[in-house]
């Protein structure tokens, strides 16, 4: 009898199971082909105020649109973490790749350290192939959200391990992130990027530094790297040489070339633009609408394969949060971009030079000034006032030729000279920053494609991914 009873259950339970598959899969993908670009760090004024620049570049004072920001669909969304007001890039690429909110430095884990699903679990099951690119390391934390789960989003490791186990096909971005020892008893033993490189490839992952191949490469799963040596990421888009290839853009072409070929029912593919974080929490402006603009033609790479497949693909563009707190016009109603003009390179790609005069022994005020009037344009573009002179030339003195702090841009650091001569800059353009850090700004969304006015209903972040997933016939 009790035998009877089990087989009978067995038999239900199968059944069930047989129905709930079949649900699952009942509903077919609206879109063949999803785009999900994430700018990290980009709230609505690093759009408009890369818009007023690259308008000043042309001479005028109004502002030329960046591709994505006159779709048609527009949206805004909040972004606050379970345990902060103010999310960091991990909770938000949660949130971005999970449609679950969860707590500051967690990856695909809610606050209680529970496993969630993502889009590409999603992804896979209905169908799809999965991409993910970065300016960053494939490991940092919006790309890794995607694949990974954990409570610590520096624990880079693991996040490699989980990556290996995850139905990623083709991931790109700068470097490995490595992981330095812990305090001493912590147990923590460091892993270099070298290591991690040699686990990628022992899995049988194509992991190459050479865009091409990367591209090319058939039948195999890739991993494409600028650096697999060391943890060194990209230069910034405005400090880059001539002939380097390991850009945003090629890197997402090449996704787009490997996804077209090899992915026989479709595509999922998520591009993050990165480094603008970066720039940002620099509170470097003209280094941040560099990479804005970078970020934007790497959607207009999707705008290209849209129009080849039209009624079958999907672009959204967002953001995981807004970083530095940017104000366009502190002055009397003015913005002045073409103060901006005369910038060649980043904050940190000045900080470079000086230190380089530093080491060759150089200790002239005059030889400075002019380096700062070379790459940023003060005094030979922007008129730079006594006082303002002096509060350089006191960094100068006490501290720059005494090694003395930094300013710490949380990825990167700047000599307070440099600091200081940037913010100088940005003052003069009528432009300002209050934060170092992150800030609750409302993040935009813009949205073209199939199902693009299923957007308008987004409230928080956490709804995009759940709408993307709709849209691929499934659910997170
Ligand atoms: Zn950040």
């Amino acid at each position: 009898m009790m035998k009877k009873i089990l087989v009978a259950v067995t038999g239900l339970l199968a059944l069930v199971a047989v129905n709930f598959a079949i649900t699952r899969c009942e509903s077919q993908p609206e879109a063949k082909y999803i785009f999900y670009f994430i700018g990290d760090g980009m709230g609505f004024n690093h759009i408009l105020g890369t818009e007023q620049y690259n308008a000043a570049v042309k001479g005028s004072v109004e502002v030329e649109r960046l591709n994505f920001s006159t779709f048609a669909t527009r949206n805004f969304v909040t972004n606050y973490s379970v345990s902060h007001p103010v999310t960091d890039s991990a909770a938000a690429g949660t949130a971005l790749a999970t449609g679950c909110k969860t707590a500051n430095e967690s990856i695909g884990v809610d606050a209680q350290g529970r496993k969630l699903r993502n889009l590409t679990d999603v992804a896979t099951e209905q169908g799809y192939m999965v991409g993910l690119v970065t300016n960053v390391g494939i490991n940092h934390a919006t790309p890794s959200a995607f694949y990974g789960h954990t409570s610590d989003r520096f624990g880079f490791p693991k996040l490699v391990d989980d990556y290996i186990a995850a139905d990623v096909a083709f991931i790109a971005g700068s470097t490995i992130m490595d992981m330095k020892s812990g305090p001493i008893g912590s147990g923590v033993e460091p892993v270099t990027t070298e290591q991690l490189a040699e686990r990628v490839r022992n899995a049988g992952i194509l992991l190459t530094l050479d865009v091409e191949q990367a591209a090319k490469a058939e039948g195999q799963r890739v991993a494409l790297v600028a650096n697999d040596k060391e943890n060194k990421h990209v230069p910034y888009v405005i400090d880059r040489e001539e002939g380097d290839e390991h850009t945003l853009l090629n890197h997402t072409k090449a996704a787009i070339e490997y996804l077209s070929r090899e992915a026989k029912d479709g595509f999922f593919l998520m591009v993050e633009g990165g480094k603008l974080d970066y720039a940002a929490h620099e509170q470097d402006a003209v280094a941040t609408f560099y990479e804005v603009n970078e970020f934007a033609s790497a959607v207009d790479l999707a705008l290209a394969f849209a129009e080849k497949h039209p009624d079958e693909t999907l672009i959204v563009v967002t953001a995981d949060h807004e970083t530095g707190g940017l104000s366009l016009g502190w002055d009397h109603y003015e913005i002045r971009m073409n103060k901006l003009t005369a910038q060649k390179c980043s904050a940190l790609g000045v900080t470079k030079r000086m230190q380089q005069m530093r080491a060759e022994g150089k200790r002239d005020w005059k030889e400075y000034k002019q380096l700062l009037s070379d790459w940023l344009g003060l005094w030979s573009h922007v008129e730079i006032t006594k006082e303002e002179e002096q509060l350089l030339k006191d960094d100068f003195y006490n501290i720059f030729l005494k090694y003395g702090p930094m300013v710490d841009g949380l990825y990167n650091k700047n000599e307070y000279l440099v600091y200081h001569a940037v913010q100088i800059l940005n003052r003069h353009a009528s432009l300002d920053w209050t934060s170092m850090y992150h800030t609750a700004l409302y993040t935009p969304i813009f949205v073209n494609g199939v199902g693009e006015s299923k957007f308008l209903e987004c409230r928080d972040q956490t709804d995009i991914p759940k709408t993307i997933a709709t849209i691929m016939g499934g659910e997170l």
